[in-house]
């Protein structure tokens, strides 16, 4: 069981060559070789080797103590930080959740000044509210009803929280954003009826940003989508945001400035990486 997790590396394969024993590392649920074209295009989900963790085969679940890692070039990357364990719970959200609520903000262009919604309170939600936060969003509004989580995404950069669900919560939202929506919508539960309030709260031109694992067959609310010009996009988080030349030489991956910068993901500050 598990499919993500941040370890110390005991010992490496002889192909190995980012990584040494000691180092602190942090992986995400799948394997990728770092080397093919999606790979290069920072999508290692889409990898041409690509293996997830604990769904059988030879890939373990990560809740053991100790995982044979694949690709390790292409998987792990080095944390710059010592085993602090009061990072340690931080940095485990880089594994997943962080980088899935981050890459739906990317996905539903999430900009300065702009009007977000995030559907679901979850840890991708939660994750999702931190990234509207850090690219700039002005207003964002948690659609969610668990207290504690609520007071979470208000700590993490919610301005307005909407509990009701189906019409009533596609009506505040609109009744909360001059009525005519928000311009990015982060859809972070998966449910026909998450997709369906996502569209309808999208504003004309705006996008959505799907990271939860549908539920659905066909995406409901296509025929409204397409008359506003809204955008639906997004899957499997992208966690390596790599270009031709990048990978391998690149030390700085998607990781550290996620963690370690409260700014906007500043892609200039990798050496050879273009933006996603
Ligand atoms: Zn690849």
């Amino acid at each position: 069981m598990g499919h993500e997790a941040i370890g110390i590396v005991e010992a490496v394969g002889s192909d190995v060559r980012m990584l040494k024993a000691g180092d602190l590392v942090v992986m995400p649920f799948a394997s990728s070789d770092g080397t093919c074209a999606f790979c290069h295009e920072g999508l290692p989900t889409a990898c041409v080797h690509v293996q997830f963790f604990g769904n059988g085969g030879d890939m373990d679940g990560a809740q053991a103590e100790a995982l044979r890692i694949p690709q390790a070039d292409g998987t792990l990357f080095v944390l710059p930080v010592g085993p602090d364990e009061a990072l340690m719970p931080s940095l485990l959200t880089l594994s997943d959740v962080m980088g899935t609520g981050h890459h739906a903000a990317i996905v539903a262009k999430v900009q300065r000044g702009h009007r977000v919604a995030v559907v679901g309170d979850g840890a991708v939600g939660l994750c999702g509210v931190l990234a509207a936060k850090r690219l700039g969003a002005e207003q964002i509004i948690i659609l969610g009803r668990h207290k504690d989580r609520i007071a979470l995404a208000k700590d993490f950069g919610a301005t307005d929280v909407v509990s009701e669900r189906g019409q009533e919560g596609k009506a505040r939202v609109m009744a909360l954003t001059g009525g005519f929506g928000v311009h990015s919508v982060l859809e972070c539960v998966g449910t026909e009826q998450a997709m369906d309030t996502a569209v309808a709260i999208a504003r004309p031109g705006g996008a959505i940003g799907r990271v939860g694992v549908p539920h659905y067959e066909s995406i409901p609310g296509s025929l409204p989508a397409f008359y506003k010009n809204v955008s639906v996009g997004g899957a499997p988080p992208r966690f390596v945001p790599t270009s031709p030349g990048c990978f391998p030489t690149c030390s700085r991956a998607a990781y550290s400035p996620a963690a370690f910068s409260t700014e906007p993901w500043d892609w200039t500050q990798c050496r050879t990486a273009t933006a996603p």
